[in-house]
């Protein structure tokens, strides 16, 4: 209904209207499945800054920290991008990120962290690539997980995206064999998976708020909390949390899914 006084917009001619529907065909995405438990094995989760291994899977790395997965933790970058404004000094700013990230961690029982102390927001040039691309794969060769974490492949931060691009080269040139996860930060995905995490969600809103160099300028503990509650839309009734993944590599264990 048009109230008095306003003009209708003028609707699109009949041919624009026929386009736009011939070029839409969208295919159903598969309903993603409900784990209330994660894999058990060996666990080592890539995080482009300082935050993010508890921004994206910091429920489920405190599920397999409580269950005595060793779990282990790499950090790319420094995170000096994260301070705009100046307001720490320089030298003092990347060392601040790592307590920040050692503590948060440490709430979600995770106390094996490794930082490459990459420059923040550094494009990356091909050979760049490569060299941290044999910089993963090492670590997958110390650490022989049986689950990868990563940002999904449209996470959609240019250093989130590097960082999917590395680790995806690393397991395939490893020959991983394992189960690889992408998890969510920057953008929401269309899931494979949804982990239920409402017993540990205090925990990781604990762990973002180890973040205060970071929550000084975005509050992400809100967004990410909202995330999570998002995430118990379509298995949980909108009760509870969760965490969404996406399959890199390797298969979901049947056995952890259940019926909804
Ligand atoms: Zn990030």
């Amino acid at each position: 209904m048009t109230e008095a006084g306003e003009r209708a917009l003028p609707l699109p001619a009949a041919s624009d209207q026929d386009a736009g529907v011939t070029a839409a065909k969208p295919s159903l995405p598969p309903l993603p499945v409900l784990w209330r438990r994660v894999p058990a094995g060996r666990v080592l989760a890539f995080a482009p800054h300082p935050d993010d291994e508890v921004a994206g899977p910091g429920g489920v790395l405190a599920m397999h920290a409580a269950q005595g997965d060793a779990v282990r933790v790499v950090v790319a970058t420094d995170g000096t991008s994260g301070d705009p404004d100046g307001r720490h000094a320089p030298g003092a700013f990347a060392a601040l990120r790592r307590r920040e990230s050692q503590e948060g961690l440490r709430l979600l029982g995770v106390h094996d962290v490794r930082f490459w102390g990459f420059p923040d927001g550094h494009v990356l040039s091909e050979t760049d690539l490569q060299n941290a691309a044999a910089l993963a794969a090492r670590e997958l060769a110390e650490h022989r997980p049986d689950v990868v974490y990563l940002p999904w492949e449209h996470d959609g931060h240019p250093d989130h995206h590097r960082l999917h691009v590395i680790v995806t080269r690393a397991l395939a040139a490893a020959g991983f064999r394992g189960l690889a996860l992408g998890y969510e930060v920057w953008n929401a995905m269309v899931p494979d998976v949804i982990v239920e995490t409402t017993a540990v969600f205090a925990q990781k809103q604990a762990a973002m708020l180890t973040h205060q160099s970071q929550i000084a300028y975005t509050q992400y503990d809100h967004c990410l909390g909202g995330l999570s509650a998002y995430r118990s839309l379509v298995h949980l009734r909108g009760r509870g949390y969760g965490e969404a993944f996406r399959r890199v590599s390797g298969a979901l264990p049947a056995a952890l899914a259940e019926a909804t």
